[in-house]
């Protein structure tokens, strides 16, 4: 019978998701009004489709949108591990090209890309332990963290669950990994430093402790002196370490207040020509001889002090120190002063001149230890002349002596 046979046709059509199908029964009277009904249902579905068609799409413009937005590199794959999609940042780490990959396989396109292989590779093993990933570009390297989200559906009527595909995403760490490698340099140089005076006046101290009464005052005096110091040594350190990581306290200020510069010098000159063991001849020379700034009393001495004691320091035999002290009108900046304090020491050879003020940075040479210090007095200076909005340079020539000189502002910034 026809009719039957093709309504029996149209219910297949649309169990198969040929919702386009209809009925024509203008042939069959008694079949009309089951082909109407037939057909109204056949509008419906096909609206509906549409609708639903419309609704996952919208969605699909939010995720995509939501998915470029995202600084982090982000992939999708499928169960099969075809590309869904992939954001600038992952076409960027991964050196891809979006019409290279959407739709291709990962395994295939791994073959070519070894980053992506081992993204792969720890996709299929998530028991394998996950290094952060290393990539070069841009002149630098960087550190990413992968993890990776599997994307699960649960069958309404079954409750079972099936794996619709993976997300994976790299979380960039190069900055903690520097943060992290600036700690453990930080620690074990210290620790190294702290060591050292430490089991020097421990030795002394047990000699003392031992010590015979027969034997002379002089022995004495001298592991006294030891003591003393390796204690100076350790408070020196101690004291370095505290104003380093004082000007990175958030609530760090300078109390700017108006200064002569010359009474600033005279008692710095004095201090430091006392407590040198070899000679020392300092020359001063201001002007005009009143010359005064606005800053911040105890870093600015420190800072002058910090740029004496190295000038005497690296003098090997006698210390000939001379400090100038400017006033300059720069056309951009305005009234500066400049303090220049040049010595005749062993200067600076060029290639090293730029790590001189980096935190524990101290020129290699074979007899270092001669000369005392931690490598952190020009990281202070530098960073104390920064925070007043000046800039700090040097000039020097091995051998022949160096000298730094240092620009502030006359009148504070505000
Ligand atoms: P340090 O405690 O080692 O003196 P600084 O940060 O003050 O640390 O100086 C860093 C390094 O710069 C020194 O170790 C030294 O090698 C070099 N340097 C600093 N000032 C001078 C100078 N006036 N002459 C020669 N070398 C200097």
């Amino acid at each position: 019978n026809k009719p039957i046979r093709e309504l029996t046709q149209g219910i297949l059509e649309i169990a198969n998701y040929n919702y386009e199908k209809r009925l024509d029964m203008s042939e069959h009277e008694e079949f009309r009004e089951v082909a109407d009904s037939f057909n109204s249902m056949a509008e419906r579905l096909t609206e509906y489709r549409t609708s639903t068609l419309n609704d996952i799409l919208s969605a699909k413009k939010f995720l995509e949108a939501i998915v470029n937005s995202i600084h982090e590199p982000i992939i999708g794959l499928n169960r099969g591990h075809e590309m869904l999609f992939i954001n600038k940042e992952a076409l960027t780490v991964l050196n891809l090209k979006r019409e290279d990959v959407i739709r291709r396989s990962a395994e295939e396109l791994s073959l070519k890309n070894d980053l992506l292989r081992r993204l792969v590779r720890e996709l299929i093993n998530p028991g394998e332990k996950k290094e952060p990933l290393k990539i070069y570009a841009d002149n630098k390297e960087s550190y990413f963290q992968a993890s990776y989200i599997t994307i699960m559906n649960t069958d309404a009527d079954t409750d079972e669950s099936h794996n619709l595909g993976d997300v994976i995403l790299l979380k960039n760490i190069t900055e903690f990994k520097e943060l992290d490698t600036a700690k453990t340099t930080f620690i074990s140089t210290i620790s190294h430093e702290l060591k050292t005076p430490i089991a020097v006046a421990y030795a002394a101290n047990d000699a003392l402790l031992n010590f015979n009464q027969a034997e002379d005052k002089t022995q004495r005096d001298k592991y006294l002196r030891i003591c003393q110091e390796q204690l100076q040594r350790l408070s020196g350190l101690v004291e370095q370490i505290l104003s380093m990581s004082m000007e990175r306290r958030k609530t760090f200020r300078l109390h700017p207040e108006v200064l002569s510069v010359g009474d600033i010098l005279e008692p710095l000159i004095e201090q430091h020509t006392l407590k040198s063991e070899k000679p020392v001849h300092i020359s001063v020379d201001i002007e005009p001889e009143d010359l005064a700034l606005t800053a911040d009393r105890t870093h600015f001495s420190n800072i002058i002090s910090n740029l004496i004691d190295n000038a005497i320091k690296y003098s090997p035999e006698e210390a000939e120190v001379n400090i100038r002290c400017r006033q300059i009108n720069a056309a951009e900046q305005g009234e500066l002063v400049e303090i220049a304090i040049s010595d005749r020491g062993i200067g600076i050879a060029p290639e090293k001149q730029s790590h001189i003020f980096d935190k524990f940075y101290r020129v290699p040479t074979g007899n270092l230890h001669d000369v005392k210090g931690y490598g952190l007095g020009l990281f202070y200076v530098k960073t104390m002349v920064g925070k007043h909005g000046g800039s700090i340079s040097v000039k020097s020539e091995p051998g022949k002596g160096s000298t730094f000189v240092v620009r502030l502002n006359k009148q504070a910034d505000d």
